[in-house]
């Protein structure tokens, strides 16, 4: 079949997956592959997982949408459930929050600045955040994003956004000036190259935000709900940010994002001020529930730092790969210039795809693995011995694909 009626934002994709299994996918071809991708740390519970699986297909066959103009019988479970985590960090606020649901993660970035802007008034609209940082595609958000090459192609961009350097307090305090309202920050940046911000940046971060009245946003878009081995990204540093982003892992892959916010910052939303047709919509919220059960029965912070921990020493010992950083299961492998041998990361991510591996090229020069919380110890020597080939394949060849499974007889 054809995709040439495809918009061409994506290019080529190389592979066309048909069914996936916890850590595992096969292609058409029925060739399988272990998923240390997880579709841009969105699958963290693997997938198919059998309670996501049980919860979308019931509240299908029950009711998909309604609309805002009503409640639902999900939604209530899941609000107290999020603003509990979100605030159970050591640093946690004792008063409770609110939360405001929409579809994905650019989203959830577009509603906080409005919400931010809402709250901190008419002449305090400008907002500072991080070169390096991804905050999403639409046009707010995008201006948010600290990568000016991409802001390029679209100018003008909406007006009121500050880059400054990311970890370096110094020039963050330098660049807030009465007109600055909120600060938006990534604790882990995921695609600017898997970049954690210091604990002690964080933390002096919040402190100068509450001095000067400023709002401190952090968009747990990709850190958020276990994936760094705490709840949030923010719990490292003991912090509690005034507004909290989620989406990529709140569905396990059912489209859905939310914003988090202190009672009396949230208080600045009254009806009329914000909506979505589709957000909160009984289907995504029974996928949202249904997750947040599952990830809180396995612990899935205390999985993520382990299985993290094991994955990082995997990586280091591996020839060519020089420094791995990161948290719990959201690592970068940067790939020694020797290993890399003139291919890219992207090159080596496709000699891995070859190999049976889903990773990325998070920079030129470094991976991201991103494995599911339900990753086995067998399994992730088995990705790593995968990647080991791909950066042996330039001396020996096109790799081979090891460990061939039954499945690929079809
Ligand atoms: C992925 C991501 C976004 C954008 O999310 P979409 O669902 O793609 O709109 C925003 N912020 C961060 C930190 C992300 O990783």
């Amino acid at each position: 079949m054809s995709r040439a009626a495809l918009m061409n934002n994506y290019g080529t994709p190389p592979v066309t997956f048909v069914r996936g299994e916890g850590a595992e996918l096969w292609d058409d071809r029925g060739r399988r592959y272990l998923d240390f991708l997880c579709g841009l740390a969105v699958t963290g519970l693997g997938h198919a997982h059998p309670a996501v699986t049980e919860a979308v297909a019931s509240q299908a066959s029950t009711l998909i949408h309604t609309s805002n103009l009503f409640a639902n019988e999900p939604t209530a479970e899941v609000v107290e459930t999020l603003d509990r985590l979100i605030r159970s960090g050591p640093g946690g606020d004792a008063e409770s929050g609110r939360i405001l649901f929409q579809n994905s993660g650019a989203e959830a970035v577009e509603a906080a600045l409005k919400l931010a802007r809402k709250h901190s008034g008419r002449g305090r609209h400008a907002v500072v955040t991080a070169y390096g940082s991804f905050h999403g595609r639409t046009l707010a958000a995008l201006a948010a994003t600290g990568q000016p090459e991409k802001h390029e192609p679209f100018a003008p961009m909406p007006d009121g956004f500050r880059h400054v350097p990311f970890d370096d307090i110094d020039a963050l305090v330098a660049a807030l000036d009465p007109s600055v309202g909120a600060v938006l920050l990534e604790s882990v940046q995921g695609e600017g190259g898997v970049v954690p911000a210091g604990d002690g940046y964080l933390q002096a971060v919040r402190e100068v935000c509450d001095e000067r009245g400023i709002l401190l946003a952090l968009d747990e878009i990709q850190t958020g709900l276990a994936r760094t081995g705490r709840w949030f990204g923010y719990q490292h540093a003991g912090i509690q940010p005034d507004i909290v982003t989620m989406a990529k892992a709140l569905g396990n892959g059912v489209p859905v994002g939310a914003v988090w916010a202190r009672a009396e910052v949230a208080a600045a939303f009254g009806p009329g001020d914000h909506g979505s047709t589709f957000a909160g919509q009984p289907l995504a919220l029974a996928a949202v529930r249904a997750v947040l059960t599952e990830l809180q029965a396995m612990d899935a912070p205390a999985v993520a730092g382990r299985l993290g921990a094991a994955l990082r020493d995997l990586l280091e010992s591996l020839d060519g790969v020089g420094t791995v950083r990161g948290r719990g299961l959201l690592l970068a492998a940067e790939l020694s210039e020797e290993a890399r041998a003139g291919r890219s990361a992207k090159d080596i991510a496709s000699a891995c795809l070859e190999g049976g591996l889903v990773v990325n090229g998070v920079t030129p020069t470094a991976l991201r693995l991103a494995p599911p919380f339900v990753v086995s110890a067998e399994q992730l020597a088995e990705g790593c011995a995968i990647l080991a080939a791909a950066l042996e394949s330039r001396r020996s060849g096109p790799p081979t694909r090891i460990d061939p499974t039954p499945d690929e007889r079809s």
